[in-house]
């Protein structure tokens, strides 16, 4: 069945804004400032769903807390990439009895990926009765609607209808920090790899319109922020749902052109269209990073082919040569999957192998997690856990051997940074990254954050560098 891409009308927002006036008059009624928590798990673009669950709140009358003892509402925000995750979302829901025995008006929701799979949305219900409200992705937008009807009936609400999602526009947002900022400019996936989850939970891919990227954008420039990353689960296939001709090379150009000093980075791309226009635009937009997360998952054709990931390990390492060779400087990083059902010894073997030749600067590794309804769940899998961790514990060691060697040649080097925050400890307060990615801890003024500065690299490990600041940051 063909998708059709469905925006969300504007007056629909708006109905959305109303509704939290009538709940700021509720619940600002005796003079005092209600609190919220909000608990992300996962990836980017949960963050920045968060960020409009904030901005939602914060037109409520809701300030922020991170303890669920002081917090009048909780929402905890899914991921259900991996088992893992879940476990950790489900134990912590479980804990908030003890916050709502405490506080017996407080509202617990839960949205994201985790509760718009059925199969959780029922274990919610019947197991967490400390949950008042459930919703999934594609219900976000109608949050202020959700949870006014839980505080007017005092009922539960789930809202997790199936749903291939639409596009919207208008929500407001509230950032975390003032120096980086996520912007979607897409969402949901068509790929359906064989393994993922993210295409049923999160729907089909849909575009924004490039004028509405490029003036959030402008608006971000001109709030002050220096880093943005534009967001979606496959950002090579931007556009191709729109009726304009702008494609994701386009937007770069497009966001590129913006006045000010700001850096442009994207996540993910998917290798199947990554294209050499894709390389050329990020080799002479000055703005954009020339940094690429470019996800292999696995280094042996069969297992790809498996994975339904449209390319091989040949295409692949054709791709990386010629992104190399539009930008020398590249920092690329990718996400491997070990363990995948029936990946044997020799096949792995091929995953090590496609590592050593293209020395990513940092890789992030999984163990294959079981998902309810992929395809790769109901494919044969002989190999035990242990298997799957020795595999996983060679490919840590690889990938920490190759980012240690990687870090020490920056040593003596000077690189533009971005000081984006500070650490926390004496000696280097403050955290930066290059151009690339990559993180740099550095003694200097908290003053200087949100500003660039040339650093001289002065020591390194595994997983940072280590520098000086040359003089004053601009
Ligand atoms: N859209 C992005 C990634 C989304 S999920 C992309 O395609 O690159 C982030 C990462 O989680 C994936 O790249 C993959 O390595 C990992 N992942 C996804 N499903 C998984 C599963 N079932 N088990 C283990 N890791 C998984
Ligand atoms: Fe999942 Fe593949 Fe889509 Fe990434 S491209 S979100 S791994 S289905």
């Amino acid at each position: 069945m063909k998708y059709e891409r469905k925006v969300i009308d504007p007056e629909q927002i708006r109905r959305q804004e109303q509704i939290c006036a009538e709940i700021f008059d509720v619940v600002t009624a005796d003079g005092k400032r209600p609190l919220a928590m909000v608990d992300t798990y996962g990836c980017q673009q949960n963050e920045a769903d968060s960020e409009k669950i904030r901005g939602y709140l914060a037109e409520m009358g809701y300030g922020f807390t991170q303890d669920e003892f002081q917090a009048d509402v909780i929402v905890v925000n899914t991921c259900a990439v991996r088992e893992h995750a879940e476990m950790r979302v489900l134990g912590n829901v479980g804990a908030l009895n003890h916050s709502k025995k405490a506080r017996p008006s407080q509202i617990v929701a839960v949205c994201g990926c985790m509760v718009q799979q059925e199969h959780m949305a029922e274990k919610i219900k019947k197991s967490y009765p400390v949950v008042d409200l459930v919703f999934g992705p594609h219900e976000l937008w109608r949050f202020p609607e959700l949870l006014q009807r839980v505080m007017r009936k005092g009922k539960r609400v789930f809202a997790t209808e199936k749903n291939l999602g639409a596009v919207v526009e208008g929500i407001p947002q509230q950032r975390e920090g003032k120096v980086k900022a996520w912007l979607s400019i897409m969402y949901g996936c068509n790929n359906f790899c064989t393994y993922c989850v993210v295409p049923y939970v999160r729907g089909r891919e849909r575009s924004r319109e490039p004028e509405q990227v490029v003036a959030e954008a402008r608006e971000l420039v001109a709030q002050g922020y220096k880093e943005i990353t534009l967001l979606g689960q496959n950002v090579n296939s931007y556009g191709k749902d729109l009726d304009s001709e702008v494609d994701f090379a386009d937007l770069i150009r497009m966001v590129n052109a913006i006045p000010g000093d700001f850096l442009i980075r994207f996540m993910t791309s998917h290798p199947k269209d990554a294209t050499e226009k894709l390389f050329q635009t990020m080799a002479e937009c000055e703005k954009c990073a020339h940094q690429l997360h470019l996800p292999v998952q696995a280094g042996n054709d069969r297992i790809l082919k498996a994975m339904n990931r449209s390319y091989t390990r040949e295409k692949y390492l054709q791709q990386v040569a010629l992104a190399r060779r539009y930008m020398p400087d590249l920092v690329l990083t990718t996400d491997i999957i070990v363990g995948f059902p029936g990946e044997t010894e020799e096949e792995f073997a091929d995953t090590l192998s496609l590592c050593e030749e293209v020395r990513y600067d940092a890789m992030f590794t999984f163990i294959y997690s079981k998902r309810v309804g992929t395809p790769a769940a109901s494919m044969p899998d002989p190999y035990t856990r242990a298997d799957k961790q020795k595999h996983f514990d060679a490919l840590t060691e690889l990938s920490n051997r190759i980012s240690g060697e990687k870090h020490r040649e920056y040593e003596g080097k000077t690189l533009r940074v971005l000081i984006d925050g500070e650490t926390g400890r004496e000696e280097y307060n403050l955290s930066s990254r290059t151009n690339g990615g990559r993180l740099v801890h550095l003694k200097g003024d908290p003053a200087w954050i949100g500003r660039f500065a040339d650093v001289t690299i002065t020591a390194s490990n595994t997983w940072a560098l280590y520098g000086e600041i040359g003089g004053n940051a601009e």
